[in-house]
C-alpha cells in the first residue's frame, strides 16, 4: 500500500524550523523522482501555508529539483521566490551533456511501468533524450510558467489602484557563499513574531545574472525568508574531477583500432554505467529492455524483490524447475545479446573495495535491480575483470599494475551528501551559542544486500506514493 507523504517527510531539520529538502536524505534519487518530491512538497506547503503567508521562500540549487518547486509554487500564486544557484546558469550539471542518456523510470525495472519513456508528470515534462536535451525541455518549460506568472499585482487593494506590481521570481546565479541560519521568536507589541530562516549570500558579480523582468542582483545579502527548501542536490561526486555529467567517448569504439584499457572504481549506478559503455557496443538501458522480449524474467524477478538477487540469478540460470523455463531463458537471451555486442577495443577492470570478492561486492552494490543484472551478465561473459582492494585510494596502485593509464581511471565514488548540508550550516551559530539547526540525514547506510533492497521497497512505495499524490492535484495550466 502506498505510504502517506506529509511535510514531515520533507523537513530538513529535527527541530521544527521551517527548512525543507528535496531528496536529499533519501535512496535511489532520479530526476523525475525528484521533480515528484518538488510538486509534493510545493502542494503541501501550499495547503499548509495560511493566503497571506504565501510569500518570501528562498529555493538553494537551481537544479531540476529547484525548478520544479518554483514552478509549481508559481502555478499556485506564490510571491517572492527567489532562487540561489551556486553555478553560472540553471540546470548547470545536466545542460549541455549530450553523452549521458537519461529515462524516466527505467530504474524500476522489472516493474512494468519502466519502460515508459515519458516521465507523466503534471508539470515540466520530458521524454527519453540525453541528459542536455532533457534539461533543455525543463528548462523550456520552467520559462514559459515563468512568463506567465512573473509578475502579479501588489496584495493590498492600494497598491494595485496606483498600478504596483509585486515580483514573483527572482534568481541568482554565481552564489559563491552561503549560509543559512535562525533568527530566534521575538515580540513586536502584542504580535509574536515566529521563528524564521536567514540567509547570508555573496555572488560572484562576474557571472551575468538571470534577468527577470529586470531584474538586477546585488552582490551580497542577508535576508530573512519565511521558509527556505534546500534543492541542492547532493554536491559534486567525490574522488574525480571528471563528473558523471561531463561530456566524454567511452561509449564510442576506437577509429585507430587500438586497444585501450581503463579502470572503473566504483559498484553504484554511475560505475556500472561506465563499465556498460566500455564493454558493451551500442548500449543503451532501454533498448536492451524493449529489444529483447524478457517479460518472464521480470515477472520471476518481481516475485523475487526480497531475496538475494546474486543467489536468485545464479539458481535461475541453472534451474531445471518447469515452471521457470521461459524465464532462464529470456535470462540466457540477455547473457547471449551482451555477448554479441562485446567490444573487442577495451580491456576493462573493475575495481572496488573490499576483501572478499566479486559474489560478496555483487551483494553489497547499491545499485538499481537492471545494473545489477547487467553486472551479472557481464561478468558471466568475462567482460571484465574484477579486482579488489582493502582501501580507497588504491585504484592507482591497480591500474599500474593492470597498464591502465592514469588518465583511463574513471572513478565513480558517488556523493557527499553530509558535506554538502555541512556547508550550508557550516559553524552558524545564533546568539545563544546553541548551534541551529540541526539538520539531520535519515539512515543512509546500505550496506548490506538486505538493507539495499529494503531501501528499494522504500524507494519504490515513496515514488508510488509521490506520484499517486501528485494525480490528485489538479494542476492549474
Ligand atoms: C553518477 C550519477 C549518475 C546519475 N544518473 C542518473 C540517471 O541516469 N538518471 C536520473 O534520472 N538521475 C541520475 N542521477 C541523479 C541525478 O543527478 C539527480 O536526480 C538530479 O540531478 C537531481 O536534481 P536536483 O535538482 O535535486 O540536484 P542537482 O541536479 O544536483 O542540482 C542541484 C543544484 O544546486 C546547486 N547547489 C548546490 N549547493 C548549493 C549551494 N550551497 N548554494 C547554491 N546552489 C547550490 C548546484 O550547483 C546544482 O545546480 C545520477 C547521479 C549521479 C551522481
Amino acid at each position: 500500500m502506498a505510504e502517506r507523504i506529509t511535510l514531515d517527510h520533507f523537513k530538513a531539520t529535527d527541530s521544527g524550523e521551517p527548512i525543507y529538502a528535496i531528496g536529499l536524505a533519501d535512496n535511489l534519487v532520479t530526476i523525475r523522482s525528484q521533480q515528484l518530491r518538488a510538486i509534493c512538497l510545493a502542494e503541501l506547503l501550499h495547503s499548509a501555508t495560511p493566503t497571506l503567508e504565501r510569500k518570501n521562500i528562498a529555493i538553494i540549487g537551481g537544479g531540476i529539483a529547484g525548478l520544479t518547486l518554483s514552478a509549481r509554487l508559481l502555478q499556485l500564486g506564490w510571491m517572492d521566490i527567489r532562487i540561489f544557484e551556486r553555478l553560472t546558469d540553471l540546470l548547470a550539471v545536466q545542460n549541455g551533456c549530450d553523452t549521458r542518456w537519461i529515462h524516466p523510470q527505467i530504474i524500476d525495472w522489472p516493474l512494468p511501468e519502466s519502460k515508459v519513456d515519458m516521465s507523466d508528470l503534471p508539470i515540466l515534462n520530458w521524454t527519453t533524450d540525453t541528459a542536455s536535451n532533457v534539461s533543455y525541455e525543463i528548462e523550456a518549460g520552467w520559462q514559459k510558467i515563468v512568463d506567465s506568472c512573473a509578475v502579479k499585482p501588489s496584495n493590498d487593494r492600494g497598491s494595485i489602484r496606483r498600478g504596483k506590481f509585486t515580483r514573483t521570481i527572482s534568481v541568482l546565479l554565481g552564489v559563491t557563499h552561503l549560509k543559512i541560519s535562525m533568527r530566534p521568536s521575538s515580540s513586536k507589541g502584542r504580535k509574536r513574531i515566529k521563528d524564521h530562516p536567514v540567509v547570508e549570500w555573496i555572488r560572484d558579480t562576474k557571472v551575468s545574472n538571470r534577468k527577470i523582468d529586470g531584474d538586477t542582483a546585488q552582490p551580497s545579502g542577508q535576508e530573512s525568508f519565511s521558509k527556505v527548501i534546500l534543492a541542492t542536490g547532493f554536491g559534486i561526486e567525490t574522488g574525480t574531477s571528471d563528473s558523471y555529467w561531463r561530456n566524454e567517448s567511452l561509449g564510442q569504439l576506437n577509429i585507430d583500432g587500438a586497444q585501450r584499457r581503463f579502470l572503473v572504481s566504483g559498484l553504484g549506478d554511475g560505475a556500472i554505467s561506465d563499465l556498460l559503455r566500455l564493454t558493451t557496443k551500442n548500449f543503451r538501458p532501454d533498448r536492451v529492455v524493449n529489444e529483447l522480449s524478457l517479460s518472464a524474467l521480470e515477472g520471476f524477478l518481481r516475485g523475487q524483490a526480497k531475496n538475494d538477487l546474486l543467489k536468485t540469478l545464479e539458481s535461475l540460470t541453472t534451474s531445471r524447475k518447469q515452471a521457470l523455463q521461459i524465464a532462464k531463458h529470456d535470462l540466457h537471451e540477455l547473457i547471449d545479446y551482451f555477448s554479441d555486442r562485446k567490444r573487442d577495443d577495451t580491456y576493462v577492470v573493475l575495481h572496488a573495495i573490499g576483501r572478499l570478492g566479486f559474489r560478496e561486492a555483487f551483494r553489497q552494490s547499491k545499485a538499481s535491480t537492471l545494473n545489477k543484472v547487467f553486472l551479472y551478465v557481464l561478468y558471466k561473459n568475462g567482460a571484465f575483470q574484477y579486482v579488489e582492494s582493502a582501501k580507497y585510494r588504491e585504484e592507482e596502485v591497480v591500474a599500474a599494475n593492470k597498464d591502465v593509464p592514469a588518465e583511463n581511471i574513471i572513478r565513480r565514488h558517488g556523493v557527499d551528501r553530509a558535506k554538502v548540508v555541512s556547508d550550508l550550516f557550516a559553524t552558524y551559530r545564533i546568539a545563544s551559542g546553541r548551534e541551529y539547526p540541526k539538520v539531520f540525514l535519515r539512515e543512509q547506510a546500505t550496506d548490506c544486500c538486505e538493507q539495499h533492497i529494503k531501501a528499494q521497497a522504500t524507494y519504490q512505495r515513496l515514488v508510488a506514493a509521490l506520484a499517486a499524490f501528485c494525480r490528485t492535484k489538479s494542476v492549474v495550466p
